[in-house]
């Protein structure tokens, strides 16, 4: 008895007229590249080398070629491709390299980890000496707009500006640094309260000029200035950072483009 032929829904036809049967690669057989499965392993640490997106899963961008961050992981697991195909695993590198270093590229001024020591070598020589030194937070205002209406590179224009108007107002042997993002953080040798304020005023005002000088519109570009400063004189302080964060959170409540200190 002679074989039916295979029902339609069954088949397709090629190019040549022939007909061929559809199927799935992988669904019918394990795929195996060079004859090696990649190790899970290895494919979990070079997927923990490009780290997640901000939303928390993988990245999947598709920028090196491949699909998925899997797909990517396991061709670089068998050789076939390297991390330096992988744009977001550059960027962290940088940003890690960045951190490291001592001085922000962008702006040239100090980063943070040189804050920090010299933030522990001033609370030292203020207990020592008895003087009182300042400390400003500085924010500039509607930062990620200037950045989503003129582009990264106005931006980043804005960013150095700003620090250089921070080098007009600061004495030679105060300390401004770049805290990361759009933020930045002097320290005020010898300088109470009230001084800081003073100079905090003069660096909100010299941003707003800053502002209009580069052409943005009226408000755009602005800096609120959180003031604190450190008493050698009160035991157990909190850190001076941290109250200088909480006032520059008061001078963004309070409408920004504005100085505070902790109780104004
Ligand atoms: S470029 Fe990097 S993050 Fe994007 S899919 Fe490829 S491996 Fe993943």
């Amino acid at each position: 008895m002679p074989t039916p032929p295979s029902p339609p829904a069954q088949r397709n036809f090629n190019a040549f007229g022939r007909s061929a049967r559809r199927v799935t690669v992988g669904a019918v057989f394990e795929v195996r590249r060079n004859g090696h499965v990649p190790a899970p392993e290895a494919v979990d640490e070079v997927l923990a080398a490009i780290g997640l997106a901000p939303n928390g899963r993988m990245w999947d961008c598709g920028a090196c070629g491949y699909d998925t961050c899997r797909a990517f992981a396991e061709a670089a697991v068998q050789g076939r491709t390297t991390l330096r195909s992988c744009p977001p695993y550059l960027s962290r590198q940088t940003e890690q390299a960045q951190q490291q270093a001592a001085v922000d590229a962008l702006t040239g001024l100090a980063s943070f980890r040189v804050l920090r020591d010299r933030l522990g070598n001033e609370v030292a020589r203020s207990k020592r000496s008895g003087e009182m030194f300042g400390m400003l937070f500085v924010d500039l205002d509607n930062f990620k707009q200037v950045n989503d209406r003129f582009g990264h590179e106005a931006g980043n224009e804005v960013l150095k500006s700003a620090a250089q108007e921070l080098g007009v107002v600061v004495r030679s042997t105060d300390f401004a640094a770049r805290y990361g993002g759009d933020e930045f953080v002097v320290l005020l040798v010898r300088t109470g309260v009230e001084g800081a304020v003073g100079v905090a005023e003069k660096v909100r005002a010299r941003v707003e000029a800053m502002g209009r000088r580069l052409n943005y519109p009226d408000g755009l570009v602005t800096a609120s200035v959180g003031v604190a400063a450190f008493d050698p004189a009160v035991p157990e302080q909190e850190d001076v950072l941290v109250v200088a964060d909480r006032a520059l959170y008061r001078a963004k409540a309070g409408g920004r483009n504005r100085v505070a200190t902790g109780d104004n």
